[in-house]
């Protein structure tokens, strides 16, 4: 689209005298050839960005069953209210008595966020569900430490979201894998023989990336306590749970949530997230600073955390994130919230049974908000989890989660989430029966699909290791020998 010479915009001519810039820039750091930049009209420029935004698939375009990241509906009544000024323009170093109602907001989501976990206490400053996950396991180290105690080591089932033996590392703790039982529960015999007075504490995602509930949720608390060890909740899939059970109850000391997943959030793309942290009494001194709290009607940021591991986030937390869930939550009410679990439970069970004759169910027991399929009888057909992953991109749906967990071979993760409608179930239900007839009849249209979107299979690895993050004109055109990406065709 580049033609020499022409600009997407039209500005008078200085009149200010322009600056050198050998003067006051160091050589070195000097551009040597004219930067690369396409040359388009202003028109050009707003039709390539709002074609390359339909080529994407988000959840307001379609169908997203991605399993473990709840993308679910994102209500457009939670962006209203984050565009009101008094939200969108104020600024994070403003007086405290000029931005009370924001703190409010922020104040009333952690008595909310401590409701729904059966927490003593809420910090919202994670930006998402890892940073949750490791700000927790400082305070946990902080904990042990702080009674004079050398606990390094943190247990985690073979059925956790991957970020949690990443954050343990990150922490500078050690992970333990115990592997899970044929029903998908941590295997206690495993667990009993691991804990110890290393033990830091055990990371229990629940439900698990299986979808499944732990049923042995009460006697693991005792074994890990037993030992000294903490409790730690991967509440990143609450969606499962809301006002049916509650971290708290279960024993558990401290836990994470994807305010950008349960809470709507609009999420995917890498951000904005989330993920708040709720503790009980014990790790209150440990908390990031500053908290949130109210002294009579006046809300204030407290920095007399006597044992706080410090701030995690610049500011205090994704404020927009917040509000959002501060805004989902008040408009469901506590009724309203149990009717979002009761329905995504009631969705993922309903498309698993429907499926189960068609594909391998390795865990056959009711699931919560997701379940997992295994693609194993289609492999042997030479269809593949990824070629059926690829061929749901000709009906328009954005794939399953596809090869994890780990411990399921070909495996599939769907989520239908509560916020789809009993139709789109069963549209997406009859395109997964296609898929698996295909595989027994015609094996090749899945194996090279997809046929009907813009572009067929990306070269994935090469786009990961080897990304091409800048314009470059095409190579007849360019200096050549000065870049290190060859151009890339789509
Ligand atoms: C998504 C997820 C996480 C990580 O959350 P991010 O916000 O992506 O960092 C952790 N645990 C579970 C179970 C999850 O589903």
């Amino acid at each position: 689209m580049s033609r020499t010479g022409r600009a997407a915009y039209d500005l008078p001519k200085s009149d200010v005298p322009t600056v050198d810039m050998e003067s006051v820039i160091p050589k070195g750091n000097l551009r040597q050839t004219p930067a690369e930049l396409p040359e388009v009209s202003e028109l050009d420029l707003m039709r390539h960005y709002t074609e390359l935004s339909n080529r994407n698939h988000g959840i307001d375009s379609g169908f997203y069953p991605l399993g473990s990241c709840t993308m679910k509906y994102n209500p457009k009544i939670n962006e209203d209210v984050a565009r009101y000024p008094g939200f969108a323009k104020i600024h994070p170093y403003q007086a405290e008595e000029t931005v009370q109602g924001a703190l409010q907001v922020l104040y009333d989501l952690q008595t909310e966020l401590e409701e729904i976990t059966g927490m003593d206490a809420v910090s919202l400053q994670p930006a998402a569900g890892a940073q949750g996950e490791w700000t927790a396991l400082m305070m946990i180290r902080a904990y042990h430490e702080n009674r004079g105690e050398k606990r390094n080591k943190v247990i985690v089932p073979d059925t956790a979201h991957g970020t949690n033996p990443a954050s343990v590392s990150v922490a500078g703790l050690e992970a333990v894998t115990i592997p899970s039982d044929e029903k998908g529960n941590v295997d206690l015999e495993e667990l009993r023989k691991v804990v110890g007075p290393d033990t830091a504490a055990l990371m229990l995602t629940n439900p698990s990336t299986l979808g499944l509930f732990e049923e042995n949720i009460s006697e693991i608390a005792d074994i890990v306590h037993g030992a000294g060890g903490l409790l730690y909740y991967d509440g990143a899939n609450t969606n499962a749970i809301l006002g049916i059970t509650r971290p708290g109850d279960m024993g558990f000391d401290v836990v994470h949530l994807n305010l950008h997943k349960t809470f709507t959030g609009p999420h995917g793309g890498g951000g904005p997230g989330s993920g708040p942290i709720g503790c009980k009494k014990e790790l209150l001194s440990f908390l990031p600073r500053p908290q949130i709290v109210k002294d009579g009607e006046v809300y204030r940021f407290d920095y007399g955390i006597p044992n706080s591991i410090g701030r995690v986030k610049a500011y205090y937390g994704n404020f927009g994130i917040n509000l959002r869930a501060h805004v989902y939550i008040r408009s469901n009410g506590p009724t309203g919230l149990q009717r979002v679990s009761e329905e995504a439970v009631l969705n993922a069970n309903y498309m698993m049974r429907k499926l189960a004759p068609y594909y391998d169910l390795p865990y056959d027991r009711i699931c919560k908000h997701e379940f997992v399929l295994s693609g194993k009888r289609q492999k042997k057909l030479g269809v593949r989890t990824l070629d059926m992953a690829k061929r749901l991109l000709d009906f328009g749906y954005h794939p399953p989660t596809i090869y994890f967990p780990l411990i399921v071979e070909e495996c599939m993760m769907i989520e239908p989430t509560e916020t789809e409608s009993k139709e789109t179930l069963d549209e997406f239900i009859d395109a997964m029966i296609q898929i698996a007839r295909e595989a027994e009849e015609d094996p090749t249209v899945i194996q090279e699909a997809p046929h009907h979107t813009v572009i067929s299979r990306l070269d994935e690895v090469n786009a990961a290791r080897k990304p091409v993050l800048r314009y470059k004109k095409p190579v007849e055109e360019s200096v050549k020998g000065s870049g290190i990406h060859e151009p890339v065709q789509a």
